[in-house]
């Protein structure tokens, strides 16, 4: 008898199961399209020539491998803050955002899940339907009830807004309400100026606690554009949560750099929050890794690193824009007309409408993997690969 006869086997990560599936297939034209990795045009992860260089430069002066403090580097802090919030942001000048380094973004929603259980334990949180699966697991394994609200809607191509505000309207006081900051997982489409507007003051109204999840910023318009959803926040003058990662931007998955910011109503309160946040981390991995965020932080903090990057991130943004618009016209020298919205969508993932059977189809039949739900990762296409999935999509259309 071992203590272990009790534990049940849990299924396999939905995303990382179908990986393995795939890394399991024989076949060479296989194509992974279900994790969200940032393929190169050979097939291949980049690594960026600013993170190449920025390695260089402290491979050339290494330092000892100390403890960083628990809410991690200053200067990473700092970088991050100033790359988020703005340069000089009054919300910082006034002592009001409490950020910790964190372990990738999940890492910041695990710690933001954390306090925030602590701080209102009875409170639901609400996740858009569809989300990023992990949304749900994390905060259910927090503690918390999960609820969704209405987001997207298949026969629009596009976000249920009214349904959305419906049931944000409907919401207790205290609800979390996990917003998707930019290039929403999975479905790649975004809220617009007026509805994010529109959800600021639904979540003003009915006193809900928003907690923005950005974990693409740069993928969508540029890096600016992307980030107006937390300037939009802090004019609102809500207080709000906000979790960010490098994984993407950065090409940094394996590395685990990101960050959790709290806006709080003033600098007493962000003291107070970031001390909570400590206890967090404390009793959980103490402190943070060095070296994803000194890297980070070097890109960030140098003229010609930072242009780099810009650039290279620029680069990534329009090639998976390129994709898209290649995927549509491939479809339709197919025959396949009416799945042009996949143009239009945002970030590293598309919606594509095609049904479970027929994800399943590309799978067994064609050793393309993407979710049963109809998620495919653009950013994993290439010219290479195109065609072929085309091909696929066609077949199992028809
Ligand atoms: N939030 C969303 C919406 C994501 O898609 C992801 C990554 N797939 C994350 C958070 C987590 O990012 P990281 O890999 O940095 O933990």
């Amino acid at each position: 008898m071992s203590l272990f006869d009790r534990v049940e086997l849990a299924p396999a990560d939905p995303i990382l199961g179908l990986t393995e599936a795939f890394v399991a297939d024989p076949r060479p034209e296989k194509v992974n399209l279900g994790v969200g990795v940032y393929l190169d045009e050979n097939g291949k992860l980049p690594l960026l020539d600013c993170v190449r260089d920025a390695e260089s430069r402290l491979a050339a002066d290494p330092k000892p491998k100390g403890y960083l403090g628990i809410d991690g580097s200053p200067a990473y802090r700092d970088a991050v803050r100033s790359l988020v919030f703005g340069d000089g942001a009054d919300v910082l000048a006034d002592g009001r955002v409490a950020t910790v380094q964190t372990l990738g973004g999940t890492g910041a929603l695990k710690v933001g899940a954390d306090l925030l259980r602590q701080i209102n334990p009875s409170a639901t949180v609400l996740i858009s339907n569809p989300s990023w699966e992990n949304h749900r697991a994390l905060f259910t394994r927090a503690g918390f009830r999960v609820d969704s609200y209405r987001y997207y809607e298949p026969a629009l191509h596009g976000i249920d807004i009214d349904g959305m505000l419906a049931d944000l309207r409907s919401a207790d006081a205290g609800t979390v309400v996990v917003l998707h900051a930019c290039c929403h997982n999975p479905t790649g489409y975004d809220l617009t100026p007026e509805q994010w507007d529109q959800v600021i003051e639904t979540v003003r109204d009915r006193e809900l606690m928003p907690f923005l999840d950005m974990a693409y910023q740069g993928f969508g318009f540029g890096i600016e554009e992307d980030g107006a959803v937390v300037a939009r926040f802090i004019e609102s003058g809500l207080e709000f949560f906000l979790s960010t990662s490098f994984s993407k931007s950065f090409s940094l998955y394996g590395e685990r750099v990101g960050s959790l910011s709290v806006v709080s109503e003033s600098a007493d309160a962000a003291r107070r929050v970031l001390s909570q946040l400590k206890i967090c981390i404390r009793t959980n991995y103490s402190n943070p890794p060095t070296h994803g965020a000194a890297l980070v932080t070097a890109v960030l903090t140098d003229g010609a690193l930072r242009r780099g990057w810009e650039q290279e991130l620029a680069a990534m943004r329009d090639r998976i824009k390129q994709l898209r618009r290649g995927l549509v016209g491939a479809l339709e020298a197919r025959g396949v007309t009416d799945m042009g919205f996949i143009a239009g969508q945002l970030g590293m993932f598309s919606y594509s409408g095609l049904t479970k059977q027929q994800m399943i189809a590309l799978r067994t039949d064609y050793g393309i993997y993407g979710t049963d739900a109809g998620r495919m990762c653009v950013a994993a296409l290439n010219t290479g690969n195109l065609g072929y999935v085309a091909d696929a999509i066609a077949a199992v259309r028809s």
